[in-house]
């Protein structure tokens, strides 16, 4: 196809779109006003950008950074850290921080992410299960919905100390769980038992609604600072909110038992991840409208997408189904040869560490591997789905979408 008729499509996609498009403009005005009132009563100043050395011992930076988050997520504490390598390191330290030899795991929402498969059910490698945690998963209905009956079984059988949720949807041909649904599942678990933990991936779903999970019940939320609340400028890192006791066990995993959140120093400074969280709900937007767009785009040339046009999204993810893996693998590496970074480069399907199936990956990003960013990625097996997400400007997503459509129709 041509590009200015590819254009025309676009625009014609924009135009429907306007519906879902309102929503979620008036969501990041919600979310901006949130965060604005945040450092203004965590009264941010230019000192808090300064960074530390060594032990970091009083670390202005890092301890206000860890309060506005706190503030923003609803939660008495927060760790924010760019010591925290990336959200599977963070979901790691929750679990690892909360769970004791003999206690029990029971995950609500099938299968966690595929990188924390050897996190939880690894051989000898120091795995939850291998260090005599008790994990028990309950799949999800056909339709991604909970199964509250088999929840409430399971629970009676046997009482969990976590209870986990993962908000979206990985590498499932499901819809991302809404906060109220999830607040509805705390509420379920805590009915049964009020002193049970729940404990939330809330990975590509911050500010994507006006609430966040420790908002409407859960214990703990947990991500990754170069996903949704960096904002596109965090170079690294991983935030967990939660309450105050939760937020203590898990502070001595992050560095010892006896230190806490007392140290951990970050000389180049927090500069990047305060101005990220500020920009975060605008970027979250931005990235929110690209994949809606990309949802009337795809349908509109006869793929299967999900969330499915005319429904509100509940996390950044745009799932796009293919038919054959070669469709699969040229999609991505279309979105790679549209990318600002790294786009005379072309994306292989690999075996990537903490992935079992070869994965495919565009990410011609700023920072490295950043998926608030436009990216798209997709695991190379039936049924060829690939997950797109991201972009830093609405307009960035609405380039790539043109010329993908001349290549593709
Ligand atoms: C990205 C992601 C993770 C893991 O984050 P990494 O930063 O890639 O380690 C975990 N859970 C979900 C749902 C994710 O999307």
């Amino acid at each position: 196809m041509e590009y200015f008729q590819a254009e025309k499509i676009v625009e014609e996609c924009e135009e429907a779109a306007q519906k879902e498009f309102k929503k979620i403009q008036a969501v990041a005005l919600k979310n901006q006003a949130k965060v604005l009132r945040a450092f203004r009563e965590n009264r941010i100043a230019a000192m808090h950008f300064q960074g530390s050395t060594g032990y970091g011992y009083d670390d202005i930076g890092r301890d206000t950074l860890n309060k506005l988050f706190a503030n923003v997520f609803g939660s008495e504490a927060a760790i924010v850290s760019p010591l925290i390598a990336n959200g599977t390191h963070a979901i790691s330290l929750v679990l690892y921080g909360l769970l004791k030899r003999g206690d029990g795991m029971l995950s609500i929402s099938g299968k966690a992410y595929d990188t924390l498969d050897e996190v939880i059910c690894g051989k000898d490698n120091g795995s939850l299960v291998d260090i005599g945690v008790n994990y028990k998963q309950i799949e999800l209905t056909d339709d991604g919905d909970f199964r509250w009956e088999e929840i409430r079984t399971a629970l009676l059988r046997e009482k969990p100390k976590v209870v986990y949720v993962q908000r979206s949807k990985g590498y499932l041909w499901r819809d991302a769980f809404s906060v109220e649904r999830i607040g509805e599942a705390a509420k379920f678990v805590k009915e049964i038992y009020p002193d049970v933990l729940v404990v939330v991936d809330n990975c590509y779903g911050e500010f994507v609604q006006e609430r966040e999970p420790t908002e409407v019940g859960a214990d703990v939320c947990v991500g990754s600072l170069i996903k949704n609340p960096g904002g596109g400028i965090a170079p690294t890192g991983g935030y967990i909110c939660g309450t105050q006791a939760c937020i203590d066990s898990i502070a001595k995993r992050l560095t010892a038992p006896s230190l806490g959140l007392e140290v951990g120093s970050y000389l180049p400074g927090y500069l990047p991840f305060y101005e990220g969280l500020f920009l975060a709900p605008s970027t979250v937007k931005n990235a929110l409208l690209g994949s809606v767009l990309a949802g009337y785009v795809f349908e509109k040339i006869g793929f299967e997408t999900m969330p499915k046009t005319g429904s509100m999204p509940y996390d950044i993810i745009k799932s796009i189904r293919f038919r054959t893996p070669e469709q699969l693998i040229s999609f991505c590496q279309k979105i790679q040869r549209v990318s600002p970074v790294d786009s005379y480069v072309v994306p292989e399907a690999w075996d990537m560490p903490g992935y079992p199936h070869p994965v495919i990956m565009a990410a011609g990003t700023f920072v490295q591997g950043a998926s608030l960013e436009l990216s798209a990625d997709g695991t190379v097996r039936e049924p060829y789905v690939a997950y797109l997400q991201g972009g830093l400007t609405y307009e960035h997503c609405k380039l790539a979408l043109t010329e993908i459509l001349c290549d593709l129709a």
